[in-house]
């Protein structure tokens, strides 16, 4: 029962969940050198005071024994103990108590003397017994957002956290900073409350806050030297270019910046590899141009891509070129970042999780280990055209691992070469297809036998295959999906056996 729908039962008075905010009144106050209790000694009272210590406030904690983090600090001298059972006098010089002990009766007490001296007291997870409450907040730098359900729901209160996370990015924190410290320069240019306004407004607008996103700290600075003596509007913003990574197809490995420049963005131009569940990240209105280039039937050339991309940039638009896995990795995204360069178009590049990485993840591989594999290399071939390309001999060097980006066609190629130029046959290989997604089949075997599983089971694209001893680590370590097929499949046995 919260203390608004008590008192609406007992005595007819509005209740507080009515009134605007919950009839809570938001303030951020400071504590620095200020005298804070928090009364218990076990976590939740050791992470109360962890964000009191953060805020500068001067802790005393009250408790008849301290957890030993909390026992730590006192050691340490960055808290004070007050050793036995709770008494009012604790309160004495506080300015602010927390009560976050496990036993109801206490907490209370310590409310109840807290309401008699006028000492704002909040007792966790009681709002009937709080004066105040502590927010759930997300900070960038001097920003910070606190964010209250009334008291009543916590746990939408922190849904709404995660979602501002997401949301704003770091640079932010560097934006406040920039501004706090101008701010008396600011004032003198700007005495006017609306100029003031406009001049805000064209800093917010304009390149300065990309040019923090980018850590480009100096340049932004100087720019903002420049806006403040430069009176005009700020021209419309350039248009430019993100390069981003989707990663393999769970949409929870793209990366929360990756994530940002899809809110923000246009026009997203994307390849047929990126999975639906990522590109339902995008904003709505955004326009989704897919530009993928299917094995054998390149629907959409390379060349039309840096047309589409310089194109919408030229535009203004914000554009996304969203590729599958890591945009460096395989994936052409240098020759694309060549050619926005060539036009004077800004780019930025977020990296996303490549398939080997996530393949060997989701199937139980690690890619590296102590006692099997001392190195990574990725590979990629096209092996009908270009097994000639290839230096098979460092390739088939064991104690080390190959990840292999390729079209299912061409394993038996791979197999013969790797085994002629001295791999065992009897090294081991996972073929990953559909990784980390849904549909994702892990095949395990020997290289003996890779080209004649990976057919049995009709595995194909896309699938990343590893080969080395780790490989064989997949029977045990597997935990997406289906278990790792190890056997042909029945009908190819009995294939052979007629
Ligand atoms: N830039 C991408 C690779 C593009 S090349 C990256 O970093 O992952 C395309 C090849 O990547 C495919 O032929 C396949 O071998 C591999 N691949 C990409 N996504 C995959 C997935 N979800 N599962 C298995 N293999 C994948």
């Amino acid at each position: 029962m919260t203390r608004a729908s008590s008192r609406s039962e007992h005595d007819n008075a509005p209740q507080a969940g009515e009134r605007p905010g919950g009839g809570l009144f938001p303030l951020f106050a400071d504590l620095r050198g200020r005298g804070v209790l928090v009364v218990g000694g076990g976590a939740v009272a050791q992470r109360k005071t962890a964000a009191l210590l953060d805020a500068g406030a001067t802790v005393r904690v009250g408790a008849p024994t301290l957890n030993p983090g909390l026992s730590a600090w006192a050691a340490e001298g960055r808290i004070e103990h007050l050793p036995g059972e709770f008494a009012p006098q604790w309160l004495d010089e506080a300015w602010l108590a927390i009560a976050a002990t496990d036993d109801a009766a206490v907490n209370r007490a310590v409310a109840a003397a807290g309401e008699a001296r006028r000492i704002w007291v909040n007792v966790v997870d009681d709002v009937e017994a709080s004066g105040f409450h502590v927010p759930a907040r997300v900070e960038r730098g001097p920003v910070q957002i606190a964010i209250s359900s009334g008291g009543g729901a916590p746990m939408l209160a922190r849904h709404l956290r995660e979602k501002l996370e997401t949301e704003l990015d770091e640079s932010l924190g560097a934006l406040a900073q920039l501004l706090n410290r101008e701010r008396a320069r600011i004032r003198r240019h700007y005495p006017d409350l609306g100029q003031r306004r406009r001049f805000f407004e064209r800093v917010l607008a304009g390149a300065i806050p990309a040019l923090l996103r980018d850590g480009r700290h100096d340049e932004a600075q100087r720019a903002f030297g420049a806006a403040l003596i430069d009176d005009k509007p700020a021209a419309p913003p350039a248009g430019s270019v993100v390069l981003v990574g989707a990663g393999p197809g769970d949409a929870g490995l793209m990366t929360l910046r990756g994530l940002r420049a899809l809110n923000q963005a246009d026009v997203i131009l994307h390849d047929r590899l990126v999975s639906r569940d990522v590109l339902r990240l995008a904003r709505r209105d955004a326009e989704l141009i897919e530009v993928g280039k299917q094995a054998g039937n390149h629907h959409t050339t390379q060349e039309r891509i840096h047309e589409l991309m310089l194109e919408h940039a030229r535009a203004g638009k914000r554009v996304v070129r969203l590729k599958g896995g890591d945009p460096f990795v395989f994936g052409r995204g240098g020759e694309e970042l060549e050619v926005l360069a060539q036009a004077g178009i800004g780019f930025e590049v977020v990296p996303g999780i490549t398939a080997a990485l996530a393949c060997a993840a989701y199937a139980g591989v690690p890619l590296t280990h102590r006692d099997h594999a001392q190195s990574l290399r990725l590979v990629t071939a096209h092996l009908k055209d270009s097994a000639g390309d290839l230096d098979w001999q460092a390739l088939a060097q064991d104690k080390q691992t190959l990840a292999v980006y390729m079209g299912v066609a061409g394993l038996d190629v791979l197999r013969d070469k790797l085994i002629e130029h001295g791999r065992a046959a009897s090294t081991p290989f996972a073929l990953i297809e559909n990784g980390s997604r849904p549909g994702q089949r892990v095949v395990t075997g020997t290289l003996a036998d890779l080209a004649e599983r990976a057919q049995g089971h009709r595995v194909q694209s896309p699938a990343l295959l590893i080969v080395g001893e780790v490989a064989a680590l997949a029977q045990r370590l597997h935990w997406f999906g289906p278990a790792p097929l190890t056997e042909p499949p029945a009908d190819a046995a009995l294939a052979r056996a007629a």
